[in-house]
């Protein structure tokens, strides 16, 4: 007996997932904006997904270094 193939994954801009993480009671909702979250409680999982945009802003980056200053250099000499 063979497992059947899993349905195709929706995608899309309302698209929001809940997975169940497995071996725990934990639930992790994932926003159709990329937010991930863990939850124990699904009301409070509902609340957060169901709350776009609030908080579901991604830390912000850290600042790009700004790539060094280019230091004018003598071209590299090319043995003879
Ligand atoms: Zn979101």
């Amino acid at each position: 007996m063979s497992i059947p193939e899993a349905p195709p994954v929706l995608r899309g801009e309302r698209v929001q997932r809940v997975h169940w993480v497995l071996g725990t009671d934990q639930l992790r909702a994932v926003c159709h904006c990329g937010a991930e979250r863990l939850f124990d409680d699904p009301i409070e999982l509902w609340e957060w997904l169901l709350g776009h945009p609030d908080d579901h802003r991604p830390a912000e980056p850290p600042e790009p270094t700004p790539p060094p200053p280019r230091t004018p250099r003598e071209p590299a000499s090319v043995p003879a």
